[in-house]
């Protein structure tokens, strides 16, 4: 790929009618990296992509590709203008074209005879398939002939718009790795929307988390899960224990004993500590000085299984989701200790407080 750029958006706002859809979004893609959007349904992930590639017009706010301006208050450039390829959700073949034919579209005749058909196509694997109707090829093939056309013309950024949405969960896997692969190799800026968070974390350079209107955390996929920067956005890439907790001396004190903490808030008096289940591993030998709990319930998954387990706290038991090995299913009214292994991470108490009805739940290694 030539040039890839960097992204920049800054101040991004789009309404429809009354409904505001983005709200002052600001995002970095660094040149060359793979950065996930992450963000539920109708957040507004697709009317990002659509403003980036100039389908829409944005009400305020712009966006650079290197030094090159896109938009902003004075300029909005022609989609075919801004060097962006686009990946759509199902790929969008066109169905009476062959591979070939699909890859070349958007390229002049003489590129086209230069061999950059050909030359994508050995990129995505599909060199023998050039004379293939699309659908004479499997859904992951698809896949890689839109990256491939998305990728044909050099564009500076390649936009993915949850390109592995229509594929089954054992395909979705390779395809994602596949296309991974494809755009290292291709050198490309890419950005990619999901609302997986699985596919955000395990794909991308980074994950930017998208939540009303506005990408609320921006960073490594190893940050986002350990760091989150409240406990919505920790419930929303993956699961997670939220605890009610004392804070002292570096300490918080909790329904599963003293943990050390970590975060800004770690000096406060009263917080909210985030831990990840696998911190959490229950014993079935009871351990002096470890918090116990009941086993409520079990339910058996083959790879593994999990254990609903009660646990004592201040206002009440809370319920931890324990994970043990596929070979041992706990019983109910079973008692187990639980050891907490690392630190947890405070959230204000009452600043961002998980939502409304989310369950605090854990999930954990059952050892022992
Ligand atoms: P999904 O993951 O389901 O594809 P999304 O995060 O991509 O969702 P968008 O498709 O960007 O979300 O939509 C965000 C909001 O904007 C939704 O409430 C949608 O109904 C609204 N919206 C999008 N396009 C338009 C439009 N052209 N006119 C009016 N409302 C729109």
């Amino acid at each position: 790929m030539s040039g890839a750029a960097s992204l920049s958006v800054a101040g991004l706002s789009k309404s429809f009618g009354d409904s505001s859809v983005l709200t002052g979004l600001d995002l970095e893609v660094p040149a060359g990296s793979l950065t996930a959007v992450l963000g539920p349904s109708g957040c507004g992930k697709t009317t990002l992509l659509r403003l980036l590639g100039g389908f829409e017009h944005a009400d305020a706010g712009s966006i650079r590709l290197g030094e090159r301006v896109l938009c902003d208050e004075r300029t909005h450039l022609a989609p075919e203008r801004r060097a962006i390829g686009f990946v759509p959700q199902e790929g969008a073949l066109f169905p009476h074209l062959d591979v070939a034919a699909n890859v070349g579209f958007g390229l002049s005749r003489a590129q086209r005879r230069g061999g950059r058909v050909d030359e994508l196509l050995e990129l995505v694997g599909l060199g023998a398939m050039a004379k293939r109707l699309p659908h004479q090829l499997s859904g992951g093939q698809q896949q890689r002939v839109a990256l491939a056309r998305a990728l044909a013309p050099s564009p500076a950024v390649v936009l993915l718009d949850e390109p592995f949405d229509a594929l089954d969960a054992g395909l979705r896997a390779q395809v994602r790795g596949e296309v991974r692969s494809v755009l290292r190799e291709a050198g490309a800026t890419a950005l990619l929307v999901t609302h997986d968070q699985e596919e955000a974390l395990s794909l991308a350079d980074r994950v930017a988390v998208m939540r009303d209107g506005r990408i609320i955390q921006s960073a490594e996929p190893q940050a986002v899960y350990r760091d989150p920067v409240d406990a919505a956005v920790a419930l929303f890439v993956g699961e997670a224990v939220l605890l009610d907790a004392e804070l002292a001396d570096g300490n918080a004190d909790t329904a599963l004993g003293q943990i050390p903490v970590r975060g800004a808030l770690a000096d406060q008096r009263q917080a909210v500590v985030m831990l990840r289940p696998e911190q959490i591993s229950c014993h079935e030998r009871l351990l002096d000085g470890s918090p116990r709990g009941r086993v409520t319930a079990a339910e058996f998954f083959g790879h593994d299984a999990s254990a609903r387990i009660a646990v004592g706290d201040r206002g009440g038991p809370i319920t931890i989701t324990a994970r043990c090995a596929g070979h041992r299913l706990p019983e109910v009214g079973d008692q187990v200790s639980i050891v907490v292994e690392g630190s947890a991470l405070a959230f204000a108490a009452t600043g961002a407080p998980a939502p409304a009805g989310l369950p605090r739940t854990a999930r954990a290694a059952l050892v022992g």
